[in-house]
């Protein structure tokens, strides 16, 4: 896509989202120079599904951003998606959390983290199940090195935005009870749920950050 084409797509984007909704630029597969110009029209937070394409990547755009991971982290990246990343999108497993939690404490860190949520409960994606959910934010918000600021959602693949509304409505309804609980190092200020195809639909259940790749840079070629 040609520099108008992102540019113009952002404006429109971030205009017709709703005052206190946050607009992530998904990042995977596009360019620096693609990037930047989705950076330079005003999105305020990039998302990497992959630590190395992001080391390769965040360090040559211009401007100020945030840095989110979107992808499954492995537990062998976690040091160096520490020293990459302000925002961990995809806690979803103990293990993985014992290691973030283990990494951060030797930097003398904070990790903020959004706990996965398969809502779903598909066997082939990760994060975890709703019904395990309080549970697990529970236990990862005593470890001593993670903040949990909220959750994350994917829902399944489909290509009708009404088919996902009840998975962001229970991982709404989650987001809420885990608020409710007040839960020390477990804060829920992020929901962050839908995509190019249906970050309107997430919008109207209650998402307050939406992560966007075809709809500001145009059809993925891998
Ligand atoms: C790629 C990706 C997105 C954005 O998908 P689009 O359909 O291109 O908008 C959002 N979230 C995650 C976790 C992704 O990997």
């Amino acid at each position: 896509m040609n520099r108008v084409q992102v540019g113009e797509n952002v404006r429109r984007i971030l205009a017709e989202l709703p005052r206190g909704v946050r607009l992530e630029a998904a990042c995977k597969t596009r360019s620096p120079s693609e990037v930047q110009q989705a950076v330079d029209a005003g999105v305020e937070i990039l998302g990497e599904n992959y630590v190395r394409e992001a080391a390769g990547k965040f360090h040559l755009i211009k401007g100020s951003f945030r840095r989110h991971f979107i992808g499954h982290l492995q537990r062998n990246k976690v040091k160096k998606a520490l020293g990459l990343f302000d925002l961990i999108e995809s806690l979803d497993s103990i293990s993985l959390a014992e290691e973030i939690s283990k990494r951060s404490a030797s930097l003398s860190i904070t990790a903020e983290c959004l706990i996965e949520v398969n809502s779903a409960r598909e066997k082939n994606k990760s994060g975890i199940y709703p019904e395990e959910t309080l549970d697990f934010a529970r236990k990862v918000s005593g470890f001593g090195n993670i903040l949990v600021r909220g959750l994350m959602t994917m829902g399944p693949l489909t290509e009708d935005p009404e088919e996902l509304r009840p998975y962001f409505r229970q991982t709404r309804e989650l987001f809420e009870k885990l608020k409710q609980m007040r839960i020390r190092g477990c804060r829920m200020e992020i929901l962050s749920m839908g995509m190019s195809s249906s970050y309107r639909t997430a919008v109207s259940e209650g998402a307050n950050l939406v992560r966007v790749g075809t709809a500001i840079f145009g059809p993925r070629e891998n």
